[in-house]
Order: structure tokens, then sequence, then C-alpha cells
């Protein structure tokens, strides 16, 4: 069958190459990929700048957002032919520690952890893969192909449960308004879940032109483009920082309301240092009761919370939110940036 595999490490590695079915000990359920999502790190696994191979040999296949159909699943799995799936992306490692051994290794304390098309474990870019039912999410059929924005909404499920969590520190938690930096397809489906909580949604991007200010408008959203300066005047209970920006961050680490909850979950490169003044920081943070905290990944519970929120969701938005399909055999178009990009999607 073929795969789109990379050497991770190794800049301009990535191929379309034969590979060999995947193995029983992979998984019981078997699944004909229908598509895999493109993002950030596809692009840096694929520049060489992270990602590690299966132990023993030197390439991966790549893709961690997937969907798929079933083709062979065995009785009491949970799971039938034609049912469709996405794959969970990480697996526990296996000391475990605390956090993998109570199912949330979204939390993992070791490192240890892999990651499908990431870390350590083939992906699902190959014509098929095989899941274990434990890590395998049924897809509705009302939801389709669509449900491969299942693993990004995971990850923003996660933040929201947890800026719920930080927010009962107070019984008078009561939110009214979020604000969301990048508008990038995490930054949208964050502002698609602050939507479903029936908050004011603020969305922040550098553009100004191109399908995002029309993304945020049909969401019933606020769309702020250009420089910072355009959220100056926003104050909200909560912000969800979505671009990894130096700049970004350290603005919005203040720029919430009192009480105020600020989620990272944008990752940053490093080695752009900026001057910060961090004694106001600390002063605003203290006296005001503020919290930022980071956020990766999610664990099955998110999956299930972003299928659930994606299910609510308008289908045709949705589907606005990619912007490329590509055909397999054209997928180095699908790992190039352009400037109108919000999701592409491999299409198997
Ligand atoms: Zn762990």
């Amino acid at each position: 069958m073929r795969a789109l595999t990379v050497i991770p490490g190794e800049p301009h590695s990535g191929s379309l190459t034969e590979v060999p079915e995947p193995l029983p000990g992979e998984g019981s359920l078997l699944v004909q990929t229908i598509a895999i999502g493109i993002c950030g790190t596809d692009i840096e696994i694929v520049e060489g700048r992270y990602g590690s191979a299966p132990q023993g040999r030197k390439h991966l296949i790549l893709g961690h957002e997937s969907i798929g159909r079933v083709l062979d699943a065995p009785a009491g799995s949970g799971f039938a032919a034609d049912d469709l799936v996405v794959g969970v992306v990480r697996r526990p490692d296996p000391v475990p520690c605390s956090y993998c051994a109570a199912g949330e290794w979204d939390m993992c304390r070791n490192g240890l952890y892999t990651e499908r098309g990431i870390k350590g474990l083939d992906g699902y870019g190959a014509e098929r893969f095989r899941l274990e039912p434990a890590f395998a999410v049924k897809v509705d059929d009302e939801l389709g192909d669509l449900g491969v924005l299942i693993e990004p909404t995971s990850v923003v499920a996660k933040a929201w449960g947890h800026v719920d969590w930080i927010g009962r520190r107070s019984s008078a938690w009561s939110p009214e308004s979020v604000l969301i930096t990048g508008a990038g397809p995490i930054g949208l489906l964050a502002a698609l879940m602050g939507r479903q909580r029936g908050l004011a949604v603020h969305i922040f991007d550098r553009v100004r032109s191109g399908p995002k200010p029309q993304l945020a408008q049909d969401l019933g959203a606020s769309y702020h483009g250009g420089d910072l300066s355009a959220v100056a005047h926003l104050s909200p209970d909560i912000i969800i920082e979505c671009t990894g920006a130096t700049a970004v961050m350290a603005d919005v680490m203040t720029r919430t309301a009192p009480s105020g909850i600020v989620c990272l979950a944008g990752v940053s490169s490093g080695g752009q240092p900026i001057n910060l003044d961090l004694g106001d920081v600390n002063r605003r943070m203290v006296l005001e009761n503020r919290v930022v905290f980071g956020s990766v990944n999610g664990n099955r519970a998110h999956y299930e919370a972003g299928a659930a929120a994606l299910a609510r969701a308008d289908r045709t938005w949705l589907s606005r939110l990619i912007t490329r399909l590509v055909p397999l055999a054209k997928w180095q178009q699908a790992l190039t940036r352009e400037p109108d990009d919000v999701k592409v999607i491999i299409e198997f």
C-alpha cells in the first residue's frame, strides 16, 4: 500500500512510498483511510525539525489527524465494518506515570508517551491503518468526512475543559466573553466552542482578508484584524492564545478582566526573546487573581467532547474550514503553506 513517509530529522525526506500492510499487532481494527488533516506539526516534521521514527527503523508514516472507514473489526470490539472512525494520537507511556495510568495520557509526566505520526509510532497517512478499539473514536455518519476535524477539536475541548476547571475556583465565575488570538483551525474551533457556550467571542488575527474574517462573522463572532492595537479596547474574561507568537503572548497575559483566565494553546519555537516587564506582569496577575496556563493534546474524553461539539455545529461552516483538498499524489502541495489556508486535507 502507499504511505506518506518521512525520515525524522532529515529535511526534504518526505515521500509517497510503498510500505507493508499494517500488522495485526498494531490493533484489531483495520481501517481504510479516507483523509488526513495537515497541521503545523506535520510541516515541522517534514522540515526535519520534529518527530521520531518507531524504534529500530528510520522512517515514520506521517499523519495524526485521521478519518477512515472500518474494513474489519472483531466481534465484541464495539466497532463494525463500515463504521467511520478517528484514531486518537497519543498512547500512554509504558511505565505508566500516574496520569497515563488514569487514562490522562495528555497530561503524561515522564515524557515517555508515544504519538501516532509524530513520536515513535506510525501515523495514519497510509492507505490502511490499524487501531486498538480503546484508541478509536466512532464518528457520526451525519458528520461524515468532516470527522477529520475531531482531532484538532479535541485539543480545543481540553483547553475549554481546563478553563472550566480553573474557573470553578470561585463560585461566582460567570464568564461572558472570550478573545481567541489566531484564526487558524484551532482558533476557529475554539471560537466555535465559545459560541456554543453562549459567550461573546472576539477573534484576533494578523490578516484582514481571505476566508478568516467571514468565517468569524458567520459564527457570530467579532473579527479584529491587523496588529494588537485592534484588541487594545478589549478586556475579556477568557483568552485562548493560539498563535504562539511572543508579542501576542506578552500582550494577552494581562489583557483579561480581573480574575480572568488565559490558556496558552499555541506552541512557540523559542529563540526570540523579547523585553517584558515581569514585575508589572506579576502585579497584574497577583493583585487581580489572573491565571495563565498551558494546554496540549487531548485524552479520550476530549475526543468525545470534540465530536459532540462538531455534531452541534453547522456543517456548511465546518466544511468552509477546509480550504484545500489535495489528492494523495500531490501531497507536497498540502505540506506547503498558502496565504489563505485554514485547514488543508489530503484525500486518500
Ligand atoms: Zn505518562
